[in-house]
């Protein structure tokens, strides 16, 4: 990452001593001027902010971090394999051991007690916004599910599973540990289950409530850890605004916006995903909560699908809005900067035949999960969609990541989705 500040005056290359008092931990000397953003809390030290290490340490051993002049910044994992070669837990020279793990989990459930209350399904750590860079924890009822990315982590598996045991007492703890950044720590994929017992059935349909729904989670295969949990608090939020209405769910997965938008009094939702598995599983979730007759999910690809219904026929020069509100929840077309442009067409495309699908006085409530694509870029790119349909935008709302996802400020890459809700004003 970009690092602009520098010390002032300028200073010489240190010449640290390996006299050090407090030396018992391996200990990484950082380059002039790349304390800063370490003292601001972000955990992530790369290879090229190091100057020299006291002694080699093991991969995944605990390291201590100082800065030129021999300050302490944190302790932290160090991993030869990964660019991120220390990632920092601590700024204090607290031991890393069972009992600090304690801790911040101990903290992490707090705060999802505290801004969540009602929830009984949630992302429990994540990761950097919890300080555990490295560990996410999904619990899904009384069922855990792990993935740990950094190989310190991995290694103290067992530990946090003892943790996690004693603190919420879980039916069983799965690991999900499929996930291609493990290969940046030279970590090998792993499945399965780490603790307590969990018939195969209930790991391919585990039977979750959100927002006070049924849901089901597959735990072997479904994306992330099985849902979208960061979405949970924005069904909510999006479903009220669909009291009478006719809903089209785009990329609704197991249709977590479509059920919610039933639930809160649609006549109609229409959910759409390309994934045939999910589709299934949102009809037979309809059913189950009772909004069969109000809801129809569909395997399409939300881009051909539009551009069949959003498309005028010739003579006509218009489509006849078929819609009150229009969900759009797209993956991220986007896997780095460069790929940006490229997922910006995707995104003005599918804004562009949403709103055209609106009658006036509708709703667009729309989400970008890209991190490569700020709030900034994406409010752009809809204003260039409206303007290209002729269409005058009010905003209604703006959406964040739920609780259980927090956003650390001082660590830009916590924070990832956004999401805006506009009416169509009547021309
Ligand atoms: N709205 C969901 C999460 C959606 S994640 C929720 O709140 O739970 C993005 C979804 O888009 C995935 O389910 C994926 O299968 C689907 N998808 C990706 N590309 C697609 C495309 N071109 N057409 C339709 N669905 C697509």
């Amino acid at each position: 990452m970009a690092h602009e500040r520098r010390s002032f005056p300028p200073q010489r290359e240190p010449i640290p001593t390996d006299h050090d008092p407090d030396e018992h931990l391996p200990t990484a000397y950082l380059r002039p001027g790349e304390a800063d953003r370490v003292l601001a809390g972000h955990p992530w030290i790369y290879e090229g902010s190091i100057l020299r290490f006291t002694r080699p340490p093991e991969d995944g051993a605990v390291v201590q971090v100082k800065d030129h002049r021999r300050r302490f910044l944190g302790t932290g994992f160090f991993n030869s394999k990964s660019r991120i070669r220390v990632r920092v837990l601590t700024p204090d020279r607290t031991e890393i051991d069972a009992a600090f793990f304690e801790r911040r989990i101990q903290a992490a459930l707090a705060h999802r007690r505290r801004f969540m209350p009602e929830a009984t399904s949630y992302r429990l750590v994540n990761a950097e916004g919890d300080l555990l860079s490295g560990l996410i924890v999904d619990k899904y009822e009384d069922v855990l599910v792990v993935q740990t990315s950094s190989l310190g982590m991995d290694q103290r598996k067992s530990t946090l599973v003892s943790i996690l045991q004693k603190l919420l007492r879980p039916r069983a703890i799965l690991e999900r540990n499929d996930m291609g950044a493990r290969k940046f720590e030279g970590l090998p994929e792993a499945n399965g289950v780490l603790a307590g017992k969990l018939s195969e059935e209930e790991q391919a349909a585990l039977p979750v409530r959100l927002n006070g729904l049924q849901f089901e989670v597959n735990l072997q295969t479904g994306h992330k850890t099985g849902l979208y949990l960061d979405q949970q608090v924005n069904h909510g939020l999006v479903a009220k605004y669909t009291e009478g209405a006719r809903v089209l769910d785009a990329f609704s997965f197991v249709g977590g916006f479509g059920l919610n938008a039933a639930h809160a009094g649609a006549t109609r939702v229409v959910g759409i995903d390309q994934s045939a598995e999910a589709v299934a599983v949102a009809q037979r979730l309809a059913t189950r909560n009772k909004f069969e007759d109000r809801c129809t999910f569909e395997a399409a690809n939300v881009f051909d699908w539009l551009r069949a219904r959003a498309t005028p026929t010739p003579p006509a020069t218009t489509v006849e809005p078929a819609f009150d509100v229009v969900i759009l929840d797209p993956p991220s077309f986007t896997r780095n900067r460069a790929a940006v442009p490229d997922a910006l067409r995707g995104y003005k495309e599918i804004h562009l035949r949403a709103l055209r699908l609106l009658r006036p006085g509708g709703i667009l409530a729309t989400f970008c999960c890209s991190h490569h694509v700020d709030a900034r870029v994406f409010d752009a790119t809809i204003r260039e969609a409206a303007y290209d349909a002729r269409r005058q935008l009010r905003r209604l709302a703006t959406y964040t990541q739920g609780a259980d996802h927090p956003v650390l400020p001082a660590v830009p890459e916590t924070e990832y989705l956004k999401g805006f809700a506009f009416e169509v004003l009547a021309p």
